[in-house]
């Protein structure tokens, strides 16, 4: 971003999988990063690995209050408000609609898609007003192509995707960037407790994405010039 180039990155579910590859990435090109995700064990064991400058703050992106709690420790810690905000933390249960229960729906729908919001609220008025900034959405291959034993997850990525392209309307020319990047399947924890449909159709592990394709997507579309917005990503693997 030359003058403008990103200093610091608030990254939600930060702590493993791709949110800790995108902090991993980040920190290499000298860009200060803020790991938010429920369980303070593990951030605790990631601010030990990635270094002392590392922000760790334990909250749940679900809870309005909450988010704005995280928020202010983070903007305290860094002396303002992030200049990159990646919006990742989420959840993958893969059902048919008929046997995904309305409890998993919600859950799905409120940490996927309500919860960037939230974050985005928190942080957009000032990005703004200083006139940059830069969200990046995590979506999915699903946020574009519809698979079976896939509808929650699908309505909650066909959702962020359409909260992701009417911040880019609303401001375009503002300074603020807005790039989405939707992956086909990654190898990480997530699959740990995926249950997986009868009719499979999912590669095996070893021929999924790794984390660090997705970060290294996301560090690239960073740090592109001001004046450059990478508006939309889609990897999968070969
Ligand atoms: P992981 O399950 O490996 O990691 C999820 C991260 O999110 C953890 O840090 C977790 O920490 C955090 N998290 C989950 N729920 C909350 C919550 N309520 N509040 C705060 N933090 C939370 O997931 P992935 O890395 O696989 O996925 C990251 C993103 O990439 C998701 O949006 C997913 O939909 C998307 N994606 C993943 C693909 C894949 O195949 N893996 C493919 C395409 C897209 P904690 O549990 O401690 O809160």
């Amino acid at each position: 971003m030359s003058s403008t180039r990103a200093r610091t990155a608030l990254i939600t579910g930060g702590s493993r999988g791709i949110g800790l590859a995108i902090a991993r990435g980040l920190l290499r090109e000298g860009v200060r990063v803020a790991l938010v995700a429920r369980g303070v064990e593990e951030l605790a064991t990631r601010k030990s690995e990635l270094g002392g400058d590392t922000v760790v703050v334990a909250g749940d992106v679900t809870d309005a209050k909450e988010i704005d709690r995280v928020v202010a420790a983070v903007g305290a810690a860094f002396g303002g408000m992030p200049d990159i905000l990646v919006n990742n933390a989420g959840i993958f249960i893969p059902k048919a609609l008929d046997v995904l229960t309305s409890e998993e729906y919600e859950r799905m729908i409120t940490i996927n898609l309500i919860a960037p919001f939230f974050l985005l609220r928190a942080i957009l008025p000032t990005w703004k007003a200083q006139g940059n900034g830069q969200l990046i959405t995590i979506g999915s291959v699903a946020d574009r192509t519809i698979y079976p034993d896939n509808g929650g997850y699908s309505a909650s990525k066909f959702g962020l995707r359409a909260m992701h392209e009417a911040l880019r309307a609303e401001t375009k020319g503002s300074g603020v960037r807005t790039t989405l990047v939707s992956p086909g399947a990654v190898d990480t924890p997530i699959w740990d407790t995926v249950v997986l449909p009868k009719e499979n159709r999912f590669p095996t592990r070893d021929k999924m994405l790794t984390s660090d394709a997705v970060a290294d997507a996301v560090v690239w579309a960073a740090l592109r010039p001001a004046n450059v917005n990478i508006d939309e990503l889609r990897i999968t693997a070969t």
